[in-house]
Parts: structure tokens; sequence; C-alpha cells
């Protein structure tokens, strides 16, 4: 008996700006195949009438495809596909609807989204008043003692200054509190924490990091930036982000699934890896995942410059599944260079226009940076850089040159604010840029004026000046710091507005992208850095049948 099981993951989901609904089939056949018989030439599957957006270079429109063992095997018009329909053949009429490829997010990090999911979730909430009476609220649900996580708070919508510990006192006493920024870079605590971690104003934090004080007193106030959010973590009773996440990292998967995403490259810690992996086994895993391991600030931890044991996570984690292809590969090393434009922790060359004392230290002198880079590369580890100030870039691409391996997919996350002539260098060293479109449109109105000046601000976010240097731009969300939806990434990328109204139009529209150059950077592009680009990322004869069916069509051209 052919016993077959085909899983379609339907789901629904809203945008803000194309103003669609879109259902999402992915088509990952699962197939027990159990016995001798001589396999059917039937498609199983042929989606006709529709607008196919393929990514594909050489066929960029089609109307309708067939899918047979999972994948493409044809791409064509309605006649031409229907003419393979065969008497087991399943078909589906798209009544026009637009379908692309599953989406392939290359920034993610989904043990901090379980954390939001489990603990408390204020992203979007403006003021602070209404994010302390949701606290109150959530530890009155808590056992005395248990730690509340999460946040996401972003201090930059009111601009009356970070959060102080005195203020989370007042709503919990008894509970310790430690709740991540928007960006994840720094961390706002309670007292009940500071206790537990045994903080003190003069602790020793990894370099980049900082402890703030209370002016008058010269006692911490409760905001912990970069390097110094380690205390916290290490601090004996605090339940880390992964041990947290082990159940709850399945509700991650689904919710990105729901988004249309099929293909993450994730940065989140072995668990949840040995979770993806477990699920895999058992035919469970509907996301692909190319891993990235974070490099620890400190030595010991590190386990990136372990040539046996990197060999040895290549071997161990990777997992092409015969029905599906692709589903997990440890993939690439990150180092984090310096901090984030809003707690001025970002690298820059010149200081800050609104604190001119201050420039943002990076993490790690250029000596020390280059040597890892180095390292990781001569271990066959592409490396991706978090680097968000022009200097912080300018380090990263530094420490690319003095690699000087060009054949690997090395890459710089996030590229907010970049000296122009380093553009070119990009291109020079095959180093990817590996953006979010939503970073840049989420500040525009708010802090990035006067972090940076209006002269700076010209090179902020540059995503087509890349393309236009023939530079690989790849688009993603960095969830959860930022939505995880890639039609309002899309939107964002597209029509480059800030999406709380704090902006009149379109900021430097000449950076906007047209829908094709961001659809390319969120399928393929993701796809092509996996080493995974023959076999998923467009709707090409051959490959994993991995698509997205809006719910409608989009216009032609996309925009206004
Ligand atoms: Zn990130």
């Amino acid at each position: 008996m052919n016993q077959e099981k085909r899983k379609f993951l339907v789901n629904k989901a809203k945008i803000s700006k194309l103003r669609l609904l879109f259902v999402l089939l992915i088509a990952f056949t699962l197939i027990a195949s159990c016995d001798n018989n001589p396999p059917s030439m039937e498609p199983e599957l042929i989606v006709f009438n529709a607008d196919i957006r393929t990514v594909d270079q050489n066929q960029n429109r089609a109307e309708a495809f067939a899918i047979k063992d999972g994948r493409f095997v044809a791409v064509g018009n309605n006649e031409d596909v229907l003419d393979l329909k065969g008497t087991t053949t399943e078909s589906i009429n798209a009544n026009g609807a637009t379908i692309v490829p599953g989406f392939i997010d290359s920034h993610t990090h989904l043990s901090s989204g379980s954390k939001i999911v489990t603990g408390i979730n204020l992203t979007g909430i403006r003021e602070k008043s209404v994010w302390l009476e949701m606290i109150a609220e959530r530890v009155k649900t808590m056992e005395p003692g248990e730690w509340l996580l999460g946040g996401r708070w972003d201090y930059t919508f009111e601009n009356k200054g970070l959060p102080t510990r005195w203020e989370l006192d007042n709503v919990s006493p008894n509970n310790p509190i430690a709740l991540s920024d928007i960006d994840g870079h720094s961390m706002w605590v309670n007292s009940l924490a500071i206790e537990k971690a045994n903080i003190r104003a003069n602790s020793e934090v990894p370099l980049g990091g900082q402890i703030l004080v209370n002016e008058s007193s010269g006692e911490p106030n409760g905001i912990l930036l970069e390097g110094a959010m380690q205390l916290i973590w290490d601090a004996p009773t605090y339940i880390r982000d992964s041990d947290l996440s082990r159940d709850k990292i399945e509700q991650v998967l689904d919710y990105a699934n729901s988004f249309g995403i099929t293909g993450v490259h994730d940065m989140s810690s072995r668990i949840e890896l040995e979770k993806y992996k477990d699920l895999a086994i058992n035919k469970k895993l509907f996301l692909r995942v190319f891993w990235g391991e974070m490099s620890k600030f400190t030595q010991e931890d590190d386990n990136t410059n372990n040539q046996k044991l990197i060999n040895q996570l290549i071997r161990e984690y990777k997992f092409h599944d015969q029905d599906v292809g692709p589903l997990i590969e440890y993939g690439f090393i990150k180092y984090v260079i310096d901090g984030v434009l809003s707690t001025h922790t970002a690298a820059l060359i010149d200081p800050y226009s609104d604190r001119p004392e201050i420039v943002g230290e990076p993490f790690y002198i250029q000596g020390e940076i280059n040597r890892l880079v180095k390292r990781a590369n001569s271990l066959g580890m592409p490396v991706a850089i978090h680097a968000i100030g022009d200097r912080g870039v300018k380090m990263a691409l530094n420490a690319f040159e003095y690699s000087g391996n060009t054949s690997l997919a090395n890459r710089i996350e996030h590229i907010e604010i970049i000296e122009p002539s380093d553009i070119d260098r990009f291109k020079k060293l095959n180093v990817t840029a590996s953006m979010q479109p939503n970073h840049g449109t989420g500040v525009i109105g708010k802090y990035i004026t006067p972090r940076v000046g209006l002269e700076r601000e010209k090179y902020a976010y540059v995503w087509n000046d890349f393309l236009r240097s023939e530079v690989r731009l790849a688009l993603s969300s960095d969830f959860a710091t930022s939505p995880f939806s890639p039609l309002v990434q899309l939107a964002d990328a597209v029509f480059r507005e800030s999406p709380s109204g704090l902006y009149e139009g379109p900021w430097y529209p000449q950076q906007a992208l047209s829908f094709e150059q961001a659809l390319y950077a969120y399928t393929q592009v993701g796809a092509d850095l996996a080493g995974w680009g023959d076999q998923i990322g467009s709707i090409s004869v051959g490959k994993w049948a991995d698509f997205v069916v809006l719910d409608g069509a989009l216009n032609d051209p996309v925009g206004r």
C-alpha cells in the first residue's frame, strides 16, 4: 500500500500596508514509502489560475505549477500544466491569487521569541505607565520569587529617558524582573534581580558592557547595557532563555509558518538546535533552519575556536530529509561588534550628534576580531558580524579583508549607518549585506536624526545603494526585535515609511526597493547564503515546493 500523507499548513495573517490576507501552503509532502509499487508519473498537486511571482530569473511569472514528490515538476501557463493532470492529481484553482516562494528569514532569534510568549511582551506599547500596569498584572499571576522575563520595551516612543529599577520595584517587590528592550541590547531590571545577580556599580562587565548608575547616589539604576546583561544571565536562579524555551519552541515554529516563513537563519542556543533536530527526525519540522552559533564573550565558553568540535557539530546537525530536502545545517558563526543606536552603543566613527562625548565603543579591538574571523573562515565557517555603527561596519569589513576568504558566504548584519566609501568594499570582499527593513522604518521620526544628524542619516539603511553596487542583499526580521511577518517587512522595504506615522511620506525614497528586489532578498538570497539555492528559494522546476498563496492578487507593479 502506498500510504501518503500530505501536510499543508494553512494560516492567515494580515499585512498593514499591502492589505492582503494570505494563505500558506507549504508543500512538505511526507511520504511513508513502504512498498515496491512502481511510482506513478502523475503529479500529486496542480495549482492553476494564479499570479505566480516565481523569483526565477528565467521565468519571472507563471500561471500554474505541478508538484510531485514534494518538488515542482512543471511551472508555466495554465494549459500546459493542466495537461499533466492525471486521475489521482488534486488540483486547486487559485482564483487569480498571488503565489510567492516560501519566505526565508535570514536573521532570527526564535528562542527570544519564546520568551515573550511565556513572559511579557511590551512590543509596540508606547507609554511606560502602560508597561508598568501590564507588568503589575502579570506579576499577580506568578509565584513569589519567579523571574519575569520577556520585554521588548521601546523607550524611544516617549523619549523621556530610560526607565529605572525603582519603577519596577513599585509593581514587583517579590519577583525578580529582567526585561530586554526592543533591540535586545539592554535590559531593565528591578532591585530584586540586582540582588539575586549580586550586581554592584563596580561589578566587572565584558568590553562594551555597562551598568548604568543613578547620578546622585552612584548605585545601579536598573539598566544594563550589552555585555552587562551577562550578570543577570549568570545569576544562579535565573531561568535561561533556552531552558524556558525548550517546551515553547514549537509554538514559535508554528508562528513562523503562520507568516509564510518556510526557512530561517536562526541564532538561538544549542538547546533549540537539538530540539529542531528531534522534530526533524520525527518528520515534524516544517521550517528549514540554517543555524548560526553565537560566539561568547568569554573565551572559556567560546566553542568557536575548536576545529574538532566545529567539524563534529557540522556533521551532527546536518539534516537533509530525502522527502523534503534540507532541514537543518550548522552553518555559520556570529560575532557582535557593537551595540545599537538607541542606547548610543553602536560604534560610530564620529561622536553621536546628541551626545558629543560618546562614539560608542566597539566590543573588540581590530586585531582580535581579525583573528576570530580568519580562524572561523579557515575552519570553513562563514561569519556573520553584527555591526550597526559606521565604525563597527568598517571594522567588520577590515576583518573580512584580513581573513581574505571571498568564497564563503560572509555577511554583516544590520549596517544601520555606513561610510559611503565602504559600500563597494562589500562587493570587493564578497560580503553580503544582511538588513532588516523594519529596523529602518521603525526609527524614522524617532531617534535616527538626533543620534546621527542630517548629514550622516543620508547613509542610514542604504538598501538600494547596496543593490546599485551589486552587493548581495539579504532581508530579514531579526525576530523578536521587529515584526516576524515578511509581508510587513516587504512593505517597509518597498514603501520606506514610518509604521507609526511619525513622518510624512517615504524617508530617503531613493533607498526604497522594488517589490521584486525585496522579494528576491527574502527568498532566494536566504537560500543561497545557506548553500541551498539550487534546492529552494524560487518556484522553479526541480526545487522543493515551498510556496505561499496570498489571499488576493498583488498590484502590478506593486506600489501605491
Ligand atoms: Zn539579531
